[in-house]
């Protein structure tokens, strides 16, 4: 059977919106027809009609579905290395109830209209949750360690971790530049230099990681110091730790940038000079939730670079809802179009997870889900916005 779907507006991703436009949908969720609104044969059906905007269903790229057991215990405004501290302690827990909270995450995202999801982990425990789930997930299964001589070791058992996540999409990666060596950085380069394998690194999430590459001072000091792990042999690099690892990565690597709230103009330029593959992904709430602060997204648009929108975990945010980020960037630089947040939160997310062939935009051929967002006004975002799944 084939539903067709209306509202004030469809988003397709892939061409300007349709006022009034249709939207016809078979049983596997394929798209058989998208319509003007003068196009559409009223006998061919019923039209399913909205008050508000179709979009593309949401790709989150970036979640922690393993720490979801952290909802509404670690504190607002502790900034990044106390908040890493709370992680620490409180995330261990009886194995039933963290799957049971991953089971529930899964849940309230799917009901959030999103269909995609860029997942780290450390552990293997959200292997059968995502083998279940209607959402479709990447694990970039996450390795870290600042202690050179360790790189080998962890980088081996990351494979490990890697090989029990098979037969799902999966790729190694590393956690962020404060706790990953130059040792385990050349590790993945050699690895990789030859095969595609998605890169998902927290860039920048705080100021302390740009002190402790610049000079080798800060709270990172202090934190490595109690947790007596020797930092010795780390020597400052007299520039930010964005620019010090861009050139440790390898050519054709895939790498998305995760946070950026403190990454410069400087930075960026340094990025775009060294011709990396690199897609930014912003996850305003959790950097609301943690520094109380946004990054300056709009300095990235500038660059023509790829964005996206990541949700992060129910460590640093109340809710798994990217209509909910699109919110916060909206708030934060209210002359961002609505079509562009849309494009960062669908079909640039797809892009860089290699699946646009079926997800990210409203075109024939394509299962994207549709997801209906209401209380639009003037194509703005409105605090009443809501998502709706509607496939
Ligand atoms: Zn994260």
């Amino acid at each position: 059977m084939i539903r067709n779907f209306s509202a004030d507006y469809i988003i397709t991703v892939a061409g300007e919106p349709l006022k009034n436009g249709v939207v016809s949908v078979n049983d596997e969720g394929e798209i058989v027809n998208i319509y003007n609104a003068d196009d559409f044969d009223t006998n061919s059906g019923e039209v399913e009609k909205h008050s508000g905007v179709i979009v593309p269903g949401f790709v989150n790229s970036h979640c922690h579905l393993e720490l979801s057991h952290l909802e509404g215990v670690i504190p607002k405004g502790l900034k990044l290395i106390a908040f890493i501290r709370e992680v620490l302690k409180n995330r261990k827990a009886d194995e039933s109830r963290i799957i049971e909270c991953m089971e529930k995450a899964d849940k309230l995202m799917y009901q959030n209209g999103i269909v995609a999801v860029g997942d780290i982990s450390s552990t293997n425990l959200s292997k059968n949750i995502k083998e279940k789930s209607s959402i479709y997930y990447h694990t970039y299964v996450e390795v870290l360690g600042f202690d050179p001589e360790k790189a080998e070791d962890v980088f081996n058992k990351g494979l490990e971790l890697k090989n029990e996540f098979y037969p799902l999409s999966t790729s190694l990666t590393m956690h962020a530049p404060y706790s990953v060596s130059k040792e385990l950085f050349k590790l993945f380069k050699n690895y990789y230099a030859d095969q595609t394998n998605l890169l998902s690194l927290h860039n920048q999430e705080s100021e302390e990681e740009n002190k402790l590459y610049r000079y080798k001072t800060g709270e990172f000091i202090d934190f490595y110091e109690s947790m007596d792990i020797s930092i010795d042999y780390f020597k400052p690099q007299a520039r930010n730790s964005l620019q010090s690892v861009i050139p440790l990565l390898a050519k054709d690597q895939k790498i998305l940038m995760v946070h950026n709230t403190f990454t410069s103009l400087k930075d960026l330029y340094f990025v775009g000079r060294f011709g990396r593959d690199v897609s930014w992904c912003f996850c305003p709430n959790a950097n609301l939730h943690i520094e109380g602060r946004l990054p300056k997204i709009p300095m990235f648009m500038s660059h023509d670079f790829n964005i996206t929108l990541g949700t992060d975990s129910f460590a640093s945010n109340d809710q798994l809802d990217i209509l909910a980020e699109m919110k916060a960037v909206a708030t934060g630089f209210p002359t961002i179009p609505l079509e562009t947040l849309i494009q960062w939160s669908t079909l640039n997310g797809a892009k860089f997870l290699g699946i646009d062939q079926d997800f990210g935009s409203i075109e024939k051929g394509k299962k994207p889900g549709l997801n209906l967002i209401s209380n639009v006004k003037a194509m703005k975002l409105s605090p009443q916005s809501g998502v709706q799944k509607l496939i």
